[in-house]
């Protein structure tokens, strides 16, 4: 039996000793190495985001045209908040020449402003998609009584016939003259051209004699439309309004494929609808691509002063969610962008509702909201809505309007007196005209004395706001 000296008794301990360290010194990093790497794995594991590849804001010039140098400088703001198109609704605006002459309005811009207000919009990387009606909402062009023979109904001056030659000759001139203007500045990759709101559709007898549906002469038309714009610009894509296909049944939208073609589906509601399921499904299968259209300005109300922010806000958060679940988790649809729209009034005459400098806050807050979801920041629950707003609207709203102190909670009251942007002071007194005019109209059992006053301060600021906000931000014919 071998003998153990103590000397090797030592020997052994200290090889414990040593493999002990060694194990724990192993087991260690082995627990530091993996913390960080799933710490990195994580890290790289991005959320899951809506994604969109175009955030475009709508310039509805009809009525209430800015100044081109009003819009110009508001592209920065833009850009920062992450718009990268701006879709064009010229109307009456755009300089026409030759037989379309007479449709420009008096105040509508001169070819060679507008030619630098877009050159300097596209240098900043936007892209202008212009607007051109072309089938309903024509009444700047068939209020004429040069162009009067062209309506669907002749007492009407909203929709064009669209089964005559000389219906075809106009719009495309119109086409031409808005394609060719645009190209000399940059590609045009996508040209609207309306066709929401047809109210006057197949009423003629030379309409009807062609024995088609409303959606056949709609899709008749718009591939004509389409033919127009490749003849010019065999590279720009058509857009067209939704509205006017909802009505096709799911089982009958195999029979309308219009390629080359992509549908803007808007609703400018407050709440999901469940038509939008049944339309995305149709919409799917008979278009190339599907754009989503929110309003942040002009549909809460054809006389309205200023948007209602809670409304354009839960509009704009019911379509991310709605992108985000279909788009992002479902893979359902490719939801190519998304369109601000801010309306100036509801036709050609109606009153103005909300302008374009009162409708600043509602744009921002809704920007902001479209960039967190853009970069994985989303509402999964609704009973986290008022943190999510807290932490990620208010903040950032704030410093984009230079606001001195956190405004109070926007859904109920912004605060513009706190804040300095170039148009806060408008917001102030467009908010005071606003709530003396529900006082003047809601408080009918008002005392004498209180109903006298409150005339007295409406009556005021009527008299002054309007006036000067359309001199200082818009183009108005002197
Ligand atoms: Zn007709």
């Amino acid at each position: 039996m071998p003998f153990r000296t103590p000397k090797l008794k030592s020997v052994r301990v200290r090889f414990i000793i040593i493999m002990s360290f060694l194990v724990v010194y192993v087991l260690a990093t082995y627990i530091i190495a993996e913390k960080y790497f799933f710490i990195k794995r994580k890290g790289n594991t991005s959320a899951p985001k809506v994604e969109l590849e175009y955030v475009v804001v709508h310039l509805d010039l009809k009525g209430a045209p800015p100044k081109l140098s009003y819009l110009q400088s508001l592209l920065p703001m833009m850009k920062k908040h992450g718009v990268n198109g701006l879709l064009i609704e010229y109307e009456d605006m755009f300089p026409y020449e030759g037989t379309l002459g007479m449709l420009r309005g008096l105040n509508s811009y001169k070819k060679k402003e507008l030619h630098a207000y877009l050159t300097a919009a596209v240098s900043l990387g936007f892209e202008i998609i212009p607007l051109v009606q072309t089938f309903g909402h024509m009444e700047f062009v068939l209020k004429y009584q040069e162009f009067g023979f062209l309506r669907e109904a002749l007492k009407f001056p909203d929709s064009i016939c669209p089964s005559t030659l000389e219906s075809q000759h106009l719009v495309e001139d119109m086409i031409a003259q808005v394609i060719l203007f645009h190209e000399a500045i940059a590609p045009l990759k996508y040209i609207h051209v309306g066709c929401n709101e047809v109210y006057h559709i197949n009423k003629c007898d030379l309409c009807r004699r062609r024995n088609a549906t409303d959606e056949e002469l709609l899709t008749e038309h718009v591939k004509f439309l389409i033919e127009t714009v490749h003849i010019l610009s065999p590279d720009t894509t058509v857009l067209i309004w939704d509205d006017m296909y909802r009505g096709v049944k799911p089982m009958d939208c195999s029979n309308i494929i219009l390629t080359e073609t992509e549908v803007v589906h808007w609703d400018y509601t407050a709440k999901p609808h469940v038509d939008v399921h049944i339309n995305m499904y149709k919409y799917g299968r008979m278009f190339d691509n599907i754009w989503i259209a929110t309003a942040f300005k002009g549909a809460d109300g054809r006389e309205r002063i200023l948007p209602d922010l809670n409304m354009r806000f839960y509009n704009h958060l019911h379509w991310l969610n709605f992108i985000f679940d279909y788009g992002t988790l479902k893979k359902l649809f490719k939801i190519k962008g998304i369109i601000l729209t801010g309306w100036s009034r509801y036709d050609h005459y109606a009153p103005l509702c909300e302008i374009l400098p009162a409708s600043i806050p509602s744009l921002i807050i809704n920007l902001i909201l479209i960039q967190k979801y853009t970069s994985g920041i989303v509402v999964k629950n609704m009973n986290d809505l008022d943190v999510f707003i807290d932490k990620h609207i208010e903040n950032n709203l704030d410093s984009s309007l230079l606001c001195q102190k956190h405004s109070e909670r926007f859904l109920n009251k912004f605060d513009s007196e706190t804040c300095h942007y170039e148009e806060s002071d408008l917001y102030t007194t467009l908010q005071l005209l606003s709530n003396a005019y529900k006082y003047f109209v809601i408080k009918k059992n008002a005392s004498n004395d209180e109903k006298s006053r409150i005339e007295y301060e409406y009556e005021n600021i009527k008299r002054i706001v309007p006036i000067s906000a359309l001199k200082e931000f818009n183009n108005v014919h002197n």
